[in-house]
């Protein structure tokens, strides 16, 4: 890793540069009193002091609608086409869940649009300046850092300017477009800094480790009155999964041409809360629904975050962004509540 420095007015040079080439830049900008990644087309309009976005920047490498193939009576056509693109500002917990996806996408029948688009994305994170009401990235995971990004950029306090950081040559590539000089052994410091005491502001935590929670949380797996309460306020309506940048399910459908044989398959997310994620058919007519209440789903998507991938991705699949508790209408979602709650049994 190389640590530069650019004043705060050779920073918006260097902004407008990246705007001004080829690649498309994704970036958090301010929707009415929230915040969402979209494309960056001006620097003013960048706000690098959000505190979380609407949605994950996932959206860009795993898009809630993607087309997959086209079909015919010859065959297939496949629509796999990665834009070569810079997705920048990204918080530290979204590139840890970044790097959870880019583990499952890649795991078993690898997934060879996500890996394309992947492949076509360089991903600048950015340090958080304002930290969103219900996160509590500062306790959950703490020993899994994040590792698969291309640079990181850190504002200095006091507005002298930012630290980047280049960890790749993609990241390096971008440093032809700004005047960066090294970053000076005082900038290095108070840059580690800013980012470790951010990590002990959020106003939610988790109460005990990664570990004692999946043991904990897997041994409540009959806990009937425990689920039902937890769930009990449920609207089934699939927000907390559509916004959490973890939830990696989709749903597959053919879309046929009025020809009849051919047409387009498309993929869309998925939700795991909603009433029919788990139906299927048994065949002459006959369905059943393996996980018919919401007490099943509520244990499933907690169990997803906090035990069952620990194994996998080497601590839980939630990076505490909140996003969940802010999208439920029921106030129910916050995995730290929950958790905290069944730690207390
Ligand atoms: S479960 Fe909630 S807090 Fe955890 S990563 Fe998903 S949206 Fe964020
Ligand atoms: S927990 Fe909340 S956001 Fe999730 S499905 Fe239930 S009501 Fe919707």
């Amino acid at each position: 890793m190389s640590s530069y420095f650019i004043t705060r007015a050779n920073f918006e040079k260097f902004i407008v540069k990246l705007i001004q080439a080829k690649k498309k830049i994704y970036a958090p900008v301010s929707k009415k009193q929230s915040f969402i990644f979209d494309e960056l087309t001006s620097f003013d309009d960048l706000r690098l002091d959000y505190d979380v976005t609407i949605l994950p920047p996932k959206k860009y490498i795993f898009p809630p609608r993607q087309g997959l193939l086209t079909f015919d009576k010859q065959g297939h056509n496949s629509l796999i086409a990665p834009e070569d693109k810079i997705l920048l500002g990204v918080h530290f917990y979204d590139l840890k869940a970044i790097d959870m996806l880019d583990n499952l996408f890649a795991a078993n029948n690898s997934d060879a649009n996500y890996l394309a688009n992947r492949a076509a994305t360089t991903i600048i994170g950015a340090n958080i300046q304002k930290i969103s009401k219900r996160a509590f990235w500062g306790s959950v995971g703490k020993d899994v850092r994040p590792h698969g990004y291309d640079g990181f950029i850190i504002k200095l306090d006091g507005g002298e300017g930012y630290v980047y950081e280049c960890y790749t040559d993609k990241g390096s590539a971008l440093l032809k477009s700004g005047d960066f000089s090294n970053a000076s052994p005082a900038q290095i410091a108070a840059s580690m800094d800013i980012n470790e005491r951010v990590l002990k502001q959020c106003p939610e935590k988790l109460n005990h480790s990664s570990k004692e929670i999946a043991t904990k949380v897997r041994s409540t797996f009959k806990e009937k009155q425990l689920w039902e309460e937890l769930a009990d306020d449920c609207f089934s309506c699939g927000s907390c999964n559509t916004v959490c940048p973890t939830c990696y399910c989709f749903d597959v459908q053919d879309n046929w041409n009025v020809d009849q044989v051919s047409g387009r398959r498309e993929r869309t997310w998925d939700a795991c809360m909603t009433e029919d994620f788990a139906k299927i058919s048994l065949g002459g007519g006959h369905e059943e629904n393996f996980r018919e209440s919401k007490a099943q789903r509520f244990r499933h998507r907690i169990m997803r975050k906090s035990t069952y991938l620990n194994e996998t991705l080497g601590g839980p699949a939630c990076v505490g962004c909140g996003r969940c508790s802010s999208a439920c209408t029921a106030d129910i979602a916050d995995p730290a509540k929950a958790i905290n709650r069944i730690m207390e049994l």
